[in-house]
């Protein structure tokens, strides 16, 4: 096997024997397969539309299949199986009616009828097809972009937002990854392509998020319990909470989030329900610790899951694109419909918390809209010289150790800065009280890693209320990054032209030195440093 799409890769070089998040090399090569099959997909797709042959079933499919192969979503080899099986099922039917004659091997490759035949195959298809390290690189990054749009557009999907400009991109991109031809520059235009279009995505997955609940407002989440039942739920889908709760209203149990759910609870339509009562935990990497202690059941929406604590596998259940051999699977009806009659069950039969405990609370619920009634004032306090600059310190976490950097980096602020923060990068400084700056809060939390749409607006608004362009701002971006949705947004903010972004805690294994050499020259993209240095240079 080989993989290096993840910030955690094994010695910042690739995973090779077995993957540091738990993926198996069986499971690296059933990826390699189902990624194999969709490029041929792509191409058949591609043709396909040339004669009008469009299918809103199988461009779902192949969004939610690339979905699968993200970091910490999909471990069940069985459920790759079908995924192969079903990309292969599409493709021969767009062969046959589109009639044409195609020698490309991924339009021609029957998948094996057993799951080691299938791991034999995907040995066969591995990302390192060409000598060319350079085209490597580029073609790599774009299709780990192009990975965390479909997570996007997923997301978007199953709340009935699509457009079909998006689901075309994500075929022609994932054809041109057969295309031999292409170029270095050609891989460039391909990649800032992808953010291009991840920022549609991500408008699409926010028009479908606050359309369907409601623009997120401030609110105070508790991080304690309540004496009673209790479901956890994980991941960043809003429909499967909505369809949790309303399932479980009237039956004595209490819904908490866990990781990137946080934000969930600024949403009106969501937090209507009496029962969402606050958050648990932290964040996705620290489940093995968190959840043997949670007395309820766990719901697993998207990623990151990471390989049940010994004694917790019936407790965990997954719906979606996630999967973990073993666990229970809540599959979606054909009409997208859910029934988490079994997830209610266990928490039923589960102790749940015995008594109220108090630990505070985080306020969250800073989508665009409730920072921008407020842009009048941030204005005013900014020309006062009472808020000298912003920072949007967040993005993905990962599991490695020594990622305190952030956390410092926001204890070390100055009192008359504000930090704007996203996604689960912010657990490792959410629960710090950083007071207000004449009554606007110096943390702002923007939402989960779907909600950077959210502060692109923001700065766009306040690059317009200054009549400045965004890197003229008094703004800096000083992001973590983990997995593949995290350079999808990258390169949304590289398509943008939004300059001197800090990325850390390492800068992918995947980017070239040479191509590294290009993003600082044309972006000025920076690795991380030291708190004390990062400051001092951003405050200068
Ligand atoms: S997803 Fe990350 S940790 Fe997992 S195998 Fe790939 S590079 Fe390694």
């Amino acid at each position: 096997m080989f993989c290096w799409q993840c910030e955690q890769t094994k010695s910042g070089l690739g995973c090779d024997v077995a993957g540091v998040c738990g993926k198996k090399p069986d499971v690296a090569a059933l990826q390699d397969l189902l990624l194999f099959m969709l490029k041929g997909l792509g191409q058949a797709a591609k043709r396909g539309r040339v004669k009008g042959l469009i299918s809103r079933e199988m461009d779902r499919f192949t969004v939610g299949a690339v979905f699968a192969t993200l970091t910490n979503v999909d471990f069940d080899p069985a459920r790759f199986q079908g995924l192969i099986n079903q990309a292969a099922a599409y493709r021969n039917e767009l062969k046959k009616s589109t009639g044409l004659e195609y020698s490309s091997p991924a339009l021609n490759l029957e998948p094996a009828g057993t799951i080691e035949g299938l791991v034999e195959q995907g040995k066969q298809h591995g990302l390192k097809d060409t000598d060319n390290d350079l085209v490597l690189s580029m073609r790599e990054t774009a299709v780990y972009g192009l990975k965390g749009l479909c997570a996007y557009a997923d997301h978007a999907a199953v709340l009935g937002h699509e457009v079909d400009e998006l689901y075309k991109f994500v075929h022609e991109c994932l054809a041109a990854t057969l295309d031999a031809s292409l170029t270095l520059d050609d891989w460039l235009g391909l990649a800032i392509k992808v953010g291009e279009m991840n920022l549609k995505a991500m408008e699409l997955l926010d028009a479908a998020n606050t359309g369907t609940y409601g623009h997120p407002t401030p609110i105070e989440v508790p991080l304690g319990f309540k004496a009673g039942k209790a479901i956890l739920v994980s991941g960043h889908d809003l429909k499967d909470l909505a369809m949790l709760l309303e399932q479980t209203a009237g039956k004595g149990i209490n819904i908490y989030t866990h990781g990137e759910m946080l934000p969930c609870h600024g949403y009106p339509e969501l937090k209507k329900h009496p029962h969402f009562y606050g958050h648990y935990g932290t964040a996705w990497q620290n489940q093995a610790k968190e959840f043997p202690a949670f007395p309820g059941s766990i719901l697993f929406t998207t990623n990151c899951i990471q390989k049940p604590a010994a004694g917790t596998e019936g407790n965990i259940f997954t719906t979606g694109q996630v999967g973990w051999p073993g666990l229970t699977h809540i599959a979606a009806r054909p009409d997208g419909s859910k029934d988490f009659g079994p997830v209610i069950e266990k928490a039923l039969a589960m102790p749940g918390f015995a008594a109220d405990e108090d630990k505070g609370s985080v306020l969250a619920g800073f989508g665009r809209q409730a920072v921008l009634s407020v842009a009048g004032k941030v204005i005013e306090l900014v020309k006062a010289g009472k808020i000298r600059r912003f920072m949007l310190v967040g993005g993905c976490d990962g599991a490695k150790p020594g990622r305190n950097y952030y956390t410092d980096l926001v204890a070390q602020a100055p009192k008359d800065t504000i930090i704007l923060t996203l996604a689960c990068g912010k657990f490792r400084f959410f629960d710090q009280k950083l007071g207000d700056i004449d009554g606007i809060p110096r943390l702002l939390d923007i939402g989960q890693c779907n909600d950077a749409y959210s502060a692109i607006k923001i700065a766009l608004a306040l690059a317009e209320a200054f009549d400045c362009g965004v890197n003229d701002l008094p703004l800096s971006l000083i992001l973590s990054w983990y997995e593949q949705k995290a350079c999808a947004i990258l390169l949304t903010l590289l398509y943008l032209g939004i300059k001197n972004i800090k990325l850390g805690p390492t800068l992918p294994a995947f980017i070239h030195p040479d191509i590294l050499n290009v993003l600082v020259e044309k972006f000025a993209l920076a690795p991380i440093t030291t708190p004390e240095d990062d400051l001092k240079q951003i405050l200068s």
